[in-house]
């Protein structure tokens, strides 16, 4: 890189020749929070206290305390969240290279899929046909599954729970070995509340989105929205998460550059 790009790119940005699209979903009481059996522990769903406004708690101000567990709303996945990456180097959100935090995307369309089969699991050889028509995902990108699940404004059709659990979309263990060995992807998101299907429990292992990703130090991210304005390759992807010391993860505002031209 010879010139310093920076300057055009912020020009593409004030001209809107390049896109900023806003993946987050908005934190909020309502926002379906990770269910998990009784007997495990429970994360905190959002909450928000106001602290004052413009009252007698404070004329002047307004603002508001606010609770919620890390993995809540739009959030990411640190490498520490899972057990396979318990003792990796950098695994937890404090530590997190910086670098790592920005990178370009892939999104693969499985809205087909997934409108006849909420338990669609997206597999190896789906990756392959979708690298035949959209070339190679490139080392270090993130693979976005779009699924427009976002849509689901209802909390109880996102959660899409029955006697069996809960039935949403993700990728089977053959995908994410694939992905992670093959590609050497920075990690896997998903517009569901997390970035293994529903009933993952069942595959081998269990979890295997959970268990390869983060046993390789990569990353998720769950919870996307707005993955229909997405292309399916040449977007660049910013995944700051908080700097929580020792952290599994944390909700985080995901915003993508697309160029538009
Ligand atoms: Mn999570």
């Amino acid at each position: 890189m010879n010139a310093n790009p920076l300057p055009d790119m912020v020009r593409g940005i004030a001209e809107r020749k390049i896109r900023v699209i806003d993946l987050t979903q908005t934190l909020t009481p309502d926002f379906p929070q990770i269910e998990l059996p009784p007997e495990m522990g429970q994360c905190w769903p959002f909450r928000l206290e106001e602290v004052s406004r413009y009252d007698d708690r404070g004329l002047a101000a307004y603002w508001n305390n606010f609770s919620c567990g890390e993995h809540t709303g739009t959030h990411f996945d640190a490498p520490i969240h899972w057990v396979s990456g318990r003792n990796l180097p950098n695994n937890s959100t404090d530590t997190v290279p910086v670098e790592n935090m920005v990178a370009p995307a892939c999104v693969v369309d499985c809205v087909k899929h997934v409108e006849q089969n909420a338990d669609f699991l997206l597999s190896a050889d789906f990756l392959r046909n979708w690298e035949e028509e959209h070339g190679k995902i490139p080392p270090r990108s993130w693979v976005l599954m779009r699924t427009d699940w976002s849509k689901r404004a209802d909390p109880e059709s996102y959660q899409n729970f029955d006697e069996e659990g809960q039935h949403t979309p993700g990728p089977d263990t053959d995908a994410v070995r694939f992905l992670v060995e093959e590609r050497d992807v920075m990690g896997f998101g998903s517009e569901c509340i997390g970035t293994d299907a529903g009933q993952a429990m069942h595959l081998r292992p269990p979890y295997p989105c959970h268990y390869y990703i983060h046993g390789a130090g990569r990353y998720g991210l769950q919870c996307l929205t707005n993955l229909d304005l997405l292309p399916p390759t040449g977007s660049v992807v910013f995944t700051a998460p908080l700097k929580i010391k020792q952290g599994s993860g944390s909700p985080l505002r995901v915003l993508a550059l697309v160029w538009e031209g």
